[in-house]
């Protein structure tokens, strides 16, 4: 049997809005429903930012403790992921709900450019959320914007400062970060085998490309992102009506690719996670 897909699922992130899509869950009782509503689609892995009443991007652990406890009540099992991204605050803030202890935080191992703006992570918050990481024993999805992100991962994995086997997410589609490319994906995969055997890996694509890493991500034996965090449309003309639906088409694909969507149980398992 193949390797089953984990499904995460990307509910709200820091930048999308409801005049982007109304879909878009906001308070934390609708990103509690929209998340509910994806698990039902079987997605088995939540990643969260969370929102100020007027919709901008905040690093508030208040806000976050409420969401993990409404999402630990409504989706038993499912594994939550919560952000440390840059939009949200600014040093040590982006790390101040690492001690709610969920299962996995997001942690990027270097710098780049973003659309706007410079997506800062210098060595010394790298290596200081890393080590919030270890001591509340929470798991790091490691965010690869660029081939140097995935060798330092790797490099911090083997002096300790990162426990397990890594899991890292390979991120295409960001202006002014790595563009989606097929041969350079397939580096990326072939690179981590060779570096990081025990290693698990997810594909994210940015927009309309949000499908092409789907499919490349099943054909390739990886895991799959999808949510409107990333791309809040079913096709150019079409809005996503939810978060689930975006998991739907990805359940539905599957099959093609002689896969099947993992289990909760599955995906603990494969990210060496305890329930
Ligand atoms: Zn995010």
């Amino acid at each position: 049997m193949t390797t089953p897909c984990i499904i995460t699922v990307a509910i709200t992130g820091s930048l999308p809005q409801k005049s982007d899509n109304p879909a878009v869950p906001i308070s934390i009782a609708e990103q509690i429903e929209s998340t509910h509503e994806a698990f039902e689609a079987v997605a088995t892995l939540v990643h969260a930012h969370v929102r100020k009443d007027d919709g901008s991007p905040t690093s508030d652990p208040e806000l976050f403790g409420r969401l993990v406890e409404g999402l630990k009540k409504h989706c038993p099992g499912i594994i939550i992921q919560l952000s440390t991204g840059g939009r949200s605050g600014s040093g040590r803030e982006r790390g101040g709900m690492i001690p709610l202890r969920p299962d996995m935080c997001s942690l990027s191992t270097g710098s780049c450019n973003f659309p706007t703006r410079v997506y800062e992570n210098s060595p010394d918050l790298v290596d200081w959320l890393a080590s919030e990481m270890v001591v509340h024993n929470v798991k790091p999805e490691i965010e690869a914007f660029d081939l140097s992100m995935i060798f330092k991962a790797v490099e911090m994995q083997r002096a300790g400062k990162i426990k397990g086997p890594l899991h890292v997410q390979f991120v295409m589609g960001v202006k002014n970060a790595m563009p989606v490319d097929r041969e350079v994906f397939e580096f990326y995969v072939t690179t981590l085998k060779r570096l990081a055997p025990e290693a698990t890996w997810t594909g994210a694509g940015i927009g309309r490309d949000q499908i092409t890493l789907n499919r490349w991500s099943l054909e390739l034996g990886g895991h799959c992102r999808t949510g409107l965090e990333d791309n809040v449309r079913l096709d150019r003309d079409t809005l996503a009506p939810s978060n689930a639906a975006l998991v739907q088409r990805i359940t539905e694909m599957t099959e093609a690719y002689h896969r099947h969507p993992a289990t909760v149980a599955e995906a603990r398992q494969l990210l060496r996670l305890t329930a």
